[in-house]
């Protein structure tokens, strides 16, 4: 049965070639002073910084850079932003750029007003911010995580070996997101992939879990469906635009919460990635393709209805004279077929993974109770030395 929900997304989209001159329409709703959040220099190489630095100065913005977010943010850097806000008394912060600028902007929004350690508050304590929220927005450069449409805000913490995610609520999320799936042309293959796979999995986390007959899980059908036809094109014609933006579109959906609403949810594939974040600092998507198979290999007893279903609506495997195990099974090795198409990172050596560190791993990786199969710690063990 649906379950109860309430739904509400404050972040406004603009989507398509012309979608950065949106600026004109939205800084001048902010205050003068702008910190500008970006990586380790991709958009200085493709001319995005210019376009971006050409229309802050046109609405008067002062801008204070705040630039070297890496892959994978450290607390360490939350803890330079914010001060760089607070030294620079900035009114708004845009990220430029993946995942990564977009979460570390949110993370810094709730830290720059808060008296306590943002890493205690918010990462292992999980309280909701109760100071005032620097507004943020977005431009993306890199599809995959939905982070532009989202509350989500993923940290590492290298002295403690944990990467850990908080989703915020309503008041954190972008006030705006600018779309335009030419910037996503300059990512490298791996990027792209990478990205991928991170829409493919967040739609699986939310879709394995229940056995109610919840239209979430058919729109997740949908959207898996034109994500691995786009997928197909887009390796091929990296500059496809039609394939690239319904990419881009797909993974906005895949995680700006629709499909979970009245079910439960699964992310156990993300929390075993994130564990083996912590160790290797490896591309977030590629920790969750080397996990995967083995994880999903591993629960599908528990779930086999549903990963039957997969298997005929996603797969489109016919289920002619097949037990349901067969079907199952079958769904499951296109999936690999597909992923290896793609050429995702199969396992977890490839990510630097030694046996030694499985250990740790399975120690740091949180255990979530909304799969088919809550697990224990012998069994993640497991798991992860399935996926060495
Ligand atoms: P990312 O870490 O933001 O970016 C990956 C790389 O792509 C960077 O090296 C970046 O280079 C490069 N890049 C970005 N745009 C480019 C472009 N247009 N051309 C060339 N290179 C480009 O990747 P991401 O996968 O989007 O973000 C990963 C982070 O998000 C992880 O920490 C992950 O755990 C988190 N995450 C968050 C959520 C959520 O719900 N909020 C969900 C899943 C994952 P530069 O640094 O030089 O720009
Ligand atoms: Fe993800």
């Amino acid at each position: 049965m649906l379950g109860n929900f309430s739904y509400s997304n404050p972040t406004k989209l603009y989507f398509g070639e012309e979608s950065l001159c949106s600026l004109n329409e939205e800084l001048p709703k902010y205050g003068k002073t702008v910190q500008l959040i970006y990586g380790g220099g991709s958009i200085k190489k493709n001319g995005i910084y210019n376009q971006v630095m050409r229309l802050l100065k046109d609405n008067g913005k002062v801008v204070v850079e705040d630039g070297g977010v890496m892959p994978n943010p450290t607390v360490e850097k939350l803890r330079e932003g914010v001060q760089i806000a607070r030294e620079n008394h900035v009114d708004f912060l845009l990220a430029v750029g993946g995942g990564s600028c977009c979460d570390y902007a949110k993370a810094v929004s709730v830290s720059v007003h808060c008296d306590e350690d943002p890493w205690e508050k918010y990462y292992i304590r999980f309280e909701e911010p109760d100071c005032e929220i620097v507004p943020v927005g977005c431009v993306l450069t890199m599809v995959g995580t939905g982070s532009e449409m989202n509350g989500g805000a993923v940290i590492t913490n290298h002295d403690q070996k944990l990467k850990i995610g908080h989703v915020f609520g309503d008041a954190v999320m972008p006030k705006f997101a600018i779309l335009n799936p030419k910037f996503t042309f300059t990512l490298p293959k791996q990027q792209m992939v990478a990205g991928i796979y991170d829409i493919f999995n967040h739609i699986c986390e939310q879709y394995f879990s229940g056995e109610d007959d919840n239209t979430s899980d058919y729109i997740s059908e949908a959207l898996m469906k034109s994500v691995i036809h786009s997928s197909r094109i887009a390796i091929q014609n990296p500059e496809d635009y039609e394939a690239r933006s319904n990419i881009m579109w797909a993974a906005t959906w895949a995680l700006n919460t629709l499909v979970s609403r009245g079910k439960s949810t699964d992310w156990m594939v993300h929390m075993l990635g994130q564990a083996v974040g912590a160790y290797t600092d490896a591309t977030h998507g590629m920790t969750l393709s080397a996990v995967s198979l083995p994880y999903y290999r591993y629960i599908m007893p528990y779930g086999l209805s549903k990963f039957c279903r997969f298997a005929v609506n996603v797969w489109e495997v016919d289920p002619a004279g097949k037990s349901d195990e067969q079907i199952a099974i079958e769904g499951l090795s296109c999936m690999e077929v597909w992923m290896k198409e793609l050429g995702l990172t199969m396992n977890l050596h490839e990510l630097g993974v030694s046996e030694e560190m499985l250990k740790g791993i399975a120690s740091g990786t949180l255990i979530m109770k909304g799969g088919y199969k809550v697990l224990n710690h012998d069994e993640v063990l497991e798991i992860l030395k399935n996926s060495l």
